[in-house]
């Protein structure tokens, strides 16, 4: 099978009716970049900075980040890479920026730190947005959004950094910025915020935790996190529905994104792209060339009448078996 896949280089990622899905990457240090992953995909639809973060022992200097970030940037041009701006608390705790919470996944996490130390996000985005200077392949991308005044709060500082910039005589551009949609309030909320943003990312990750109230890393309740639950489905198409009043590109970049059986459900709802580990980028691709949109709306209507994940894997199970 493996063979099959390999066949898979170099292909479109192409539906049998002519839907073209491109297929981005998910990155977190240049290393993971080195692998085949590099050519195949369309560019970086999500770069967790966090890493640059959590292995160093202090906070990382702009200079730093701009180096960082500029290998990210170069090594892809012209394709565009999303940055994640710093996504720390929850199950990423930072050892030299220490603080403890009885639910950390409930608490002081992505960007409602960086909204209570602006000093930290002024000092990345700077470092992103220089780091972007003649290359012009940035994306800035916004986590753990759960209202409208911190996209408004965190747009203006982004504005700021970049007028100070230009005032420092910087050729800056203010890059795209969108936000990832990860909490179950920013799916109830999604016009209002796809309207302010540039695009939106889906952490089915994030998303699938706190629509089914399960820690994503517990193992007691780790059969009750399921990300193919048709209620995560459900979320899913009402942010694309969403989304489309405002004509904004919709990308999943969370775990489903790279799975398989997934994959065509998200094709049917017309998701824009998909992001994923290097390692799932052939397989996705050989799923969206087997199915037509038709076939994969169809499947989506059945998944969604579901009850049960359960019942939605055995369903796309047996559709791809029939595939081969
Ligand atoms: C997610 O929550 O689905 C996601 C992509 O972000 P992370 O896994 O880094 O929280
Ligand atoms: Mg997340």
């Amino acid at each position: 099978i493996s063979s099959e896949l390999e066949m898979m280089r170099g292909l479109k990622s192409e539906t049998t009716d002519g839907v073209t899905v491109p297929l981005y990457l998910n990155t977190g240090l240049i290393s993971d970049v080195m692998d085949m992953g590099m050519n195949e995909a369309e560019g970086v639809g999500l770069h967790r900075t966090e890493l640059l973060y959590i292995v160093r022992d202090r906070f990382p200097g702009e200079e730093v980040q701009v180096e960082s970030y500029q290998r990210m940037l170069t090594m892809f041009a012209p394709r565009p890479v999303i940055l994640r701006t710093l996504d720390i608390g929850g199950d990423k705790p930072l050892p030299y920026f220490p603080f403890t919470e009885s639910n950390p996944f409930l608490g002081w996490r992505g960007v409602r730190i960086s909204l209570d130390h602006p000093e930290i996000f002024l000092t990345q985005i700077r470092a992103m947005i220089r780091a972007n200077i003649g290359l012009n392949n940035l994306r800035i991308m916004l986590p753990m959004i759960t209202k409208v005044s911190e996209v408004e709060e965190l747009q203006m500082l982004i504005q700021r950094a970049h007028e100070e910039l230009l005032e420092e005589g910087y050729k800056a551009e203010l890059p795209p910025v969108g936000v990832m949609i990860e909490v179950p309030s920013a799916v109830y909320q999604i016009d209002e915020i796809a309207r302010r943003v540039d695009f939106l990312s889906v952490g089915t990750n994030d998303l699938t935790q706190y629509l089914l109230a399960v820690d994503r890393n517990n193992p007691r309740v780790a059969a009750i996190f399921d990300d193919m639950h048709p209620v995560v489905l459900r979320a899913l198409v009402q942010i694309v529905e969403g989304a489309a009043t405002y004509q904004r590109p919709v990308s999943v970049c969370g775990e489903l994104a790279g799975n398989p059986l997934a994959a065509v459900l998200l094709l049917g709802m017309g998701v824009d792209s998909l992001s994923m580990s290097a390692g799932s980028l052939l397989k996705i691709k050989w799923v969206i060339r087997s199915y037509s949109r038709a076939r994969a709306k169809s499947l989506l209507q059945a998944a969604l009448r579901m009850t049960d994940a359960r019942q939605v894997r055995e369903l796309m199970e047996k559709s791809l078996d029939e595939m081969g």
